[in-house]
């Protein structure tokens, strides 16, 4: 399987997609664009001067043209659909800025179909007298807020709601929509993101980034609205549901034969982030990390005892990370060993999932290597996300340079060679870093962990730490954008980076040798 896989090892490659045509309207600091509701969407550019290849992922979406209505006006009240991602227009809404999903799912007897019940509770950004979620998969049943029933629309991926008058910018809103919804029987986690069958057993497991919560859930389905998360799922007797956050409990209901496991995730989360698994799963306390940070991991009952393999080195990856960038961000970390495919690993938050196949015990390069990647998407990626999913190099790229860090402080394999090899593989091809032609090819991984590995050498090691832990300190809980990376390191190292910037991350190309040391 490995031979199949990008350099990054953690997710197999495919061919690079077609840049998508339209401009981001994303602010720069990644908070919710309030004038994005109010100004129009920018006509489509023509595309790349680049010659793409056909995708053959549908983790890539080409912008359609009905993808790019962002916003239908109305008077003065806003009615917008899309919080202006140029890869992914159709996710999100600027009118919104959701605080919290409960969540509650009931799955059948085989694991597989399910009914649900979301409220989401928050605040208009816009005034506006709808309220769209993003919803590409669920039947919506009904939906009720405090006063009674709401009609509602779904069309081209959205839960249109309409509120019945127009709600000031500022107010808050609390709607609850019951759906109904099943896995798919078949996709493979490189055509998709979303829910997944289990590999051997009845149930399910979940890899949502970038755009596959609102497969399974109505949700403003964008990193740049973060929320709290809570999840009731009721599970058929002898399955159990692991999901982020803490286990509050778990109630069992003789009279259905079923179980109810109630996660709360209160430190705020993107929806990319969700993890859901249903099958034959444990959770194990791991009690605390030598950094002080809660443990606690969940695996199928037959692969428990291989958790404690990964514990030592748990301990020591946290403790390494700590140290270069910063307090851990969260409560509790744990590992999720999932009945999931081969080959992926996911950094859903505070509790990255793993496939069993590659967490089997063993420990080796690869299992290092995941482990370390998974860990440092706590500071890059979950607790910093991509205002865009043009920025995801920012998350990509330094949990491979993480990676490559661990892999030379464990005698595995030397930085340099990582960094030659990733360069000289990327340096010529596939797009520029800030806008690659694939979201998750190894432009995105290596080239991103060569550009950081470049900015190392031109601004020195001291700089280079200190805006690392300052980009997660400034970003916490939020989503930031490769302009405010820049920013950043500017600041920290006290330089202007602006050529820097543009030739190796904006630009098409990159140079194919590093610079030399600072
Ligand atoms: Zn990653």
């Amino acid at each position: 399987m490995v031979a199949l896989l990008c350099g990054s090892v953690l997710f197999a490659c495919a061919a690079p997609a077609q840049p998508v045509a339209l401009d981001s309207h994303r602010t720069p600091d990644g908070s919710q664009p309030g004038s994005a509701a109010t100004s129009p969407p920018a006509p489509p550019e023509s595309a790349s001067t680049s010659s793409p290849e056909p995708s053959t992922s549908a983790n890539e979406q080409p912008a359609t043209s009905e993808q790019a209505s962002t916003t239908a006006a109305s008077g003065a009240v806003s009615r917008s659909t899309s919080v202006g991602d140029r890869r992914y227009p159709r996710l999100g809404s600027a009118d919104l800025d959701v605080d919290h999903y409960k969540v509650a799912l009931r799955y059948d007897a085989d694991g597989v179909a399910f009914t649900g019940r979301i409220t989401v509770a928050g605040q208009f950004v816009n005034a506006t007298d709808q309220l769209a979620l993003d919803n590409a998969g669920p039947t919506v049943t009904a939906v009720t807020d405090g006063a009674g029933e709401l009609a509602f629309q779904q069309s081209d991926d959205e839960l249109l709601i309409s509120l019945g008058s127009v709600a000031p910018a500022g107010s808050t809103f609390a709607v609850t929509v019951d759906f109904a919804s099943a896995v798919p029987a078949s996709g493979s986690f490189l055509e998709r993101a979303g829910l997944f069958r289990n590999e051997t057993g009845p149930g399910v497991w979940s890899v949502n980034e970038p755009d596959g919560t609102s497969t399974w859930l109505p949700v403003n389905d964008h990193p740049t609205d973060k929320a709290t998360w809570r999840f009731a799922v009721t599970v058929p007797e002898g399955l159990s549901a692991i999901s982020n956050g803490e286990l509050e409990g778990t109630t069992r209901d003789d009279a259905t034969a079923s179980s109810t496991w109630t996660w709360d995730q209160n430190e705020p989360m993107a929806s990319y982030l969700v993890l859901l698994l249903v099958g034959e799963y444990e959770t194990e306390d791991g009690g605390r990390s030598s950094t002080g940070v809660d443990i606690e991991s969940a695996a199928e009952t037959e692969d428990v005892a291989d958790l404690d393999n990964y514990t030592a080195i748990v301990d020591r990856q946290m403790e390494y990370f700590t140290e270069l960038f910063g307090t851990y961000p969260f409560e509790r970390y744990g590992l999720a060993l999932a009945d999931s495919a081969s080959g992926l690993a996911m950094e859903t938050q505070g509790k990255p999932l793993f496939s069993r196949q590659d967490l089997d015990g063993s420990v080796g390069y690869f299992q290092h290597l995941l482990l370390a990647h998974e860990m440092a998407h706590q500071w890059f990626g979950d607790a910093v996300s991509p205002a865009t999913w043009d920025d995801i190099w920012l998350n990509e790229g330094w949990a491979t340079y993480a990676e490559w860090m661990w892999l030379e402080r464990e005698g595995l394999s030397t930085l340099e060679e990582q960094a030659e090899q990733s360069l000289a593989g990327t340096a010529h091809r596939g797009g520029p870093v800030s806008r690659p032609h694939e979201l998750f090819g190894d432009v995105t991984y290596d080239g991103g962990a060569a550009v950081l590995h470049a900015l190392r050498l031109t601004i020195g090691d001291e700089a280079f730490f200190d805006g690392a832990r300052a980009w997660v300190t400034d970003h916490m809980d939020s989503a930031a954008s490769t302009d405010d990376f820049q920013a950043t390191m500017e600041e920290a190292s006290g330089r202007d980076l602006d050529t820097f910037f543009e030739t190796w991350v904006h630009a098409a190309t990159r140079p194919d040798m590093f610079p030399a040391t600072a």
